[in-house]
């Protein structure tokens, strides 16, 4: 993307929409919350021109990202018409849930993300495969423009590059991953109180759920396999909402024998939808035949049948990876 023409499409805009993929995470949030600053900051824009718009839950943990609450659900805008709608980690259309119909009206179709199955689904597409996430894009796509990064965007900025890497631990943790939180912390992000909000803030039902779903996990192929079954009444017997699943599938992938892990969760008696994590297989390529996608360590997918079949044919899937 030619950045100066970013800049001059978000000038010219009167109204502006972000979009973040369905069941929220920290990247989208970060990435989404920073945009949405750094418009109003330097763009002599009023928050009347810029609108969020997230699907499904804010996990709880990320009520901290500044400005998070000001995002709407797509229902609260379904009749407004933007002159530029741009999509943050997003890596297919379908990822934007009940976003897409904003996204496809509106003129100027813009994709920022780090994906790399990303579809180059806009008019104009920003994917960089070699950053850690979408947060570090943002902050490259600001610097190169020399927009101000306040102390509010710094923090939304780190919390999206500290989440996507686990807390730096991933592998997609490089030097330049490094060094730009570092300018982030230069630029006020504090990284105690962040980590605190994103690792030590968890419902505290969401840690029993874990608990119950790590007790009953399953152990496949001398446990290179590891994988977890969540029904709607796993869900309801801990007033679960549909984040708090997040983090189990790297909880099954730090056991040393784990190779592949797997979580799959009954979203209605005929679809089902899977998180998969991987040390060395790269599983992207197991989600994308189910038409999902992401990263060669982390993807995802839904399967359209029942969750017993649905995990029997991933499993098959994941095998083929696994030699
Ligand atoms: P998670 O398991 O945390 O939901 O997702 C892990 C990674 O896989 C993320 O980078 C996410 O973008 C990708 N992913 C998860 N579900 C889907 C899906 O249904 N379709 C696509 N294209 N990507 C997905
Ligand atoms: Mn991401």
């Amino acid at each position: 993307m030619d950045l100066e023409l970013f800049k001059i499409a978000i000038q010219n805009a009167n109204n502006i929409l972000i979009i973040s993929h369905v069941n929220p995470d920290g990247d989208t949030l970060g990435s989404m919350s920073a945009l949405y600053q750094v418009i109003l900051n330097n763009f002599n824009k009023s928050e009347q021109c810029v609108d969020m718009v997230y699907n499904g839950i804010i996990p709880e943990i990320y009520n901290f990202i500044p400005y998070i609450n000001k995002a709407v659900s797509p229902e609260n805008v379904k009749e407004k018409q933007y002159d530029i709608a741009i999509s943050v980690d997003i890596a297919a259309k379908d990822r934007m849930g009940d976003s897409l119909p904003l996204f496809e009206k509106s003129s100027v179709r813009i994709n920022i993300d780090h994906h790399k199955t990303n579809t180059n689904f806009g008019t104009i597409n920003h994917v960089c495969a070699n950053a850690c996430s979408c947060g570090e894009v943002m902050l490259d796509i600001f610097k190169e423009l020399d927009l101000k990064i306040d102390k509010d965007t710094a923090c939304a900025l780190y919390a999206a590059i500290l989440t996507d890497t686990g807390g730096f631990r991933y592998e997609n943790t490089t030097a330049q991953t490094l060094l730009k939180a570092s300018e982030l912390i230069e630029l006020g992000a504090d990284p105690a109180q962040i980590s605190r909000y994103c690792y030590e803030s968890k419902p505290r039902n969401m840690v029993l759920l874990h608990a119950n779903c790590m007790i009953n996990a399953e152990f496949l192929d001398n446990n290179r396999i590891a994988g977890i079954c969540i029904t709607n009444k796993d869900m309801e017997k801990y007033n679960a909402t549909n984040d708090y699943t997040e983090g189990l599938v790297e909880e099954l992938r730090r056991i040393k024998t784990t190779e592949v892990s797997y979580v799959i969760k009954e979203v209605d008696e005929n679809t089902s939808k899977v998180s998969l994590r991987s040390k060395t297989a790269d599983i992207s390529v197991v989600a994308q035949v189910f038409g999902g996608g992401g990263h060669t360590f982390a993807a995802g997918c839904t399967i359209r049948k029942p969750l017993n079949i649905a995990k029997d044919k991933l499993v098959e899937e994941i095998r083929k990876v696994l030699g």
